[in-house]
């Protein structure tokens, strides 16, 4: 059944490498929260009345939002979406907003799963980034969120910011371990258009990113996570035993979701639908009836494409005899044949009818993925 993902489109304060929809004013977050609760129940045909595994608060930053106004939230989801009794309720926080109180009501609202944007353990990297909390916080939120019982946390750590060392990265890494976190997302800073990173680049303030020294961090963390007992079950994300993302492990399966907010993206197996990136703009249609999202139906070869890019990026690797039962026997040759030259350098590996990348393979994930896309 659908994951149900929630966007959250607030901020505090922009991060200087964020493309990602939010605003800085949050004179709208109730209203907005009202059009959210519209949508919810609004799609309710779209669930076919199945059960609801997992629900996503994302953003922005939903750890903006008053436990209350959460509460009321996954409240209606519980009536109207059959949400499991052990479902997995995850909430994206930044490290400045858990105080003791805002934890502990979490807690009692159901929240289940954390997952702590804390970036860097280093304050020049989030004060390049524009990160709001400071390295302390960073520390003592996991270890307040613990103590408020959350066993299931994640946390995100971004390697390859200018200036950051490998000896630093290193450091960063031990820091999370001691932390005793179950899972890890670990990404490339990327310095995304139009945002105000990609203007320091351009005009000097910044130096660009050292895709080399990006690269040996990430064989570094992939070498240290696999020492810590992670498994590195999708290219950016890393679990020990019993805690991969169940959320996110659905997308990678190509399930259904439902996604609401502005922003949104949903998925029902063919058509993938996108609402308006415009707060005040989803607001209003929502609120007059119109509609609020754009959707298009994926032809074989996106589906194909899609298949490709996202099974390779997990340890599960990619299924020939999948390829074969959705888009015929001509596409599953067509794949090995392009698969060929990855298969003698040793980047692709092939077990059966499963092709996985190989460690060093990871380095150069999308790029071998779109060599073996339809065009
Ligand atoms: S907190 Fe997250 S969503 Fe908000 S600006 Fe920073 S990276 Fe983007």
């Amino acid at each position: 059944m659908p994951g149900i993902y929630i966007h959250i489109p607030f901020c505090k304060q922009a991060c200087h490498y964020c493309d990602f929809h939010f605003s800085t004013s949050q004179k709208m977050v109730v209203p907005m929260l009202r059009a959210m609760q519209k949508e919810i129940t609004g799609r309710l045909q779209e669930s076919a009345n199945e059960e609801t595994a997992t629900v996503y608060f994302g953003g922005g930053t939903p750890s903006l939002v008053p436990p209350d106004e959460l509460a009321r939230m996954l409240g209606l989801l519980r009536e109207n979406y059959r949400v499991q009794e052990d479902a997995e309720i995850t909430l994206e926080a930044n490290p400045d907003d858990l105080n003791d109180v805002y934890l502990r009501r979490l807690k009692e609202i159901g929240i289940n799963r954390l997952s702590i944007g804390i970036q860097s353990f280093r304050e020049q990297d989030l004060a390049l980034m524009n990160r709001v909390h400071t390295a302390g916080e960073a520390l003592d939120c996991v270890k307040r969120a613990q103590a408020a019982g959350f066993g299931n946390i994640t946390i995100d750590l971004i390697y390859g910011i200018p200036g950051l060392e490998n000896a630093d990265w290193k450091k960063n890494l031990e820091t999370a371990f001691g932390l005793q976190v179950p899972h890890i997302s670990s990404y490339c800073l990327t310095v995304e258009p139009r945002t105000a990173l990609a203007h320091f680049v351009q005009t000097g303030k910044v130096k660009p990113v050292d895709e080399q020294l990006a690269s040996q961090q990430f064989r570094i963390l992939m070498q240290r996570m696999n020492e810590n007992g992670f498994a590195h079950y999708e290219i950016s994300n890393f679990a020990k035993p019993g805690f991969l993302s169940r959320h996110n492990s659905s997308y990678w399966s190509g399930e259904k979701y439902i996604g609401i907010g502005p922003s949104a993206h949903s998925f029902d197996g063919k058509k993938r639908r996108w609402n308006l990136a415009n707060n005040a703009q989803y607001a209003a249609k929502i609120q007059s009836g119109e509609t609020y999202w754009e959707e298009e139906t994926l032809t074989p070869a996106q589906r194909y494409n899609e298949y490709v890019m996202i099974s390779l990026r997990t340890s599960r690797g990619c299924d020939l005899q999948q390829i074969e039962k959705n888009f015929g026997a001509e596409k599953r040759d067509y794949l090995l044949g392009e698969a060929a030259p990855y298969l003698l350098s040793g980047d692709l590996l092939r077990e059966e009818n499963i092709l996985r990348l190989s460690e060093q393979g990871k380095l150069l994930a999308d790029r071998i993925a779109s060599d073996l896309f339809i065009v």
